[in-house]
């Protein structure tokens, strides 16, 4: 493992949505103390812990909540959620990112409009929850298409959105797939590009440094969307491993490498990518 080489991708890490989503909670639990978010900040366990010293507590449906200050996080929620919590006079902190906002009036003006609105997402993930309720009954979200199959939709106003943090490559094939399924039916379609820029940034540079790199390791919370994307983008071409601290990193992997790269999901703080190379060089 001399002379290893370690190299970080130019796109990685903390993103400005949670940055952003950051600056509000300290905001916040300078002002009123103790604040609750629904649901944890963001897919990084050591992101929510630092937050927890703070005084920001996650909790999973608002009818949990001890206090009078509810944190939406950056993964939005939908309209009838938010009902709920103005209807139990809780004082709401929207952290929701612009990006996932964007995503949000696209589904509900499609569906205001009378599309049906097909969301390629994770249909478990809290940002794809949110983006369901903005849609309403018009809205169906899934990442198999056999699932759209049995729904047995047959749209002939046809709208197309995407979890912001999936890949390009995957939306349209998706895309692709809706268009071969229903062709002839289709009236009227519209594809609204709701993808994040960031991650998508974030995604063309790691497959730039794989395809030179010996091993790339992905640092990142295990259930956050956009690390588990970076794994699946970079596996195909090179060694890949996902970790969530430096100290999962197996030495074995290392093993007559000499050029190791690092890639970063977007809620991975800076200080845990820098542990993470200090690992390295110290090994
Ligand atoms: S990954 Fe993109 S959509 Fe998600 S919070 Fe960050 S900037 Fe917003």
């Amino acid at each position: 493992m001399k002379n290893m080489k370690i190299e970080k991708a130019e796109k990685l890490g903390l993103c400005f949505g949670v940055r952003r989503a950051i600056k509000l909670l300290e905001e916040a639990a300078n002002k009123y103390g103790e604040i609750e978010t629904l649901g944890p900040l963001a897919h990084n366990r050591l992101l929510v812990e630092s937050l927890a010293k703070l005084g920001v507590r996650p909790i999973n449906h608002p009818d949990q909540s001890h206090g009078r200050i509810l944190a939406i996080t950056t993964h939005g929620a939908g309209p009838a959620v938010l009902s709920e919590i103005r209807a139990r006079h809780i004082h709401i902190i929207d952290t929701t990112c612009p990006i996932v906002c964007k995503a949000q009036n696209a589904a509900e003006e499609l569906a205001d409009a009378g599309f049906d609105v097909f969301i390629f997402g994770d249909e478990k993930h809290s940002e794809v929850k949110g983006l369901l309720g903005w849609a309403g009954d018009k809205g169906i979200a899934t990442l198999d298409m056999k699932q759209i199959v049995s729904s047995g939709k047959s749209p002939s106003r046809l709208g197309i959105i995407s979890q912001t943090t999936q890949t390009q490559t995957d939306f349209i094939k998706f895309a692709k797939q809706l268009i071969d399924m229903f062709g002839p039916k289709i009236d009227e379609m519209r594809l609204v590009n709701t993808l994040c820029k960031v991650t998508q940034g974030q995604q063309e540079a790691a497959i730039r440094l794989a395809r030179r790199s010996q091993l790339m390791i992905v640092i990142g919370g295990s259930n956050s969307a956009n690390a588990r994307h970076l794994v699946e983008i970079c596996s195909p071409l090179v060694e890949t491993h996902l970790v969530e601290t430096a100290d999962e990193v197996d030495t074995s992997w290392l093993e007559g490498k000499h050029h190791v790269s690092i890639t970063a999901g977007a809620s991975t703080p800076h200080e845990t990518v820098e542990a993470l190379i200090d690992k390295l060089k110290s090994l």
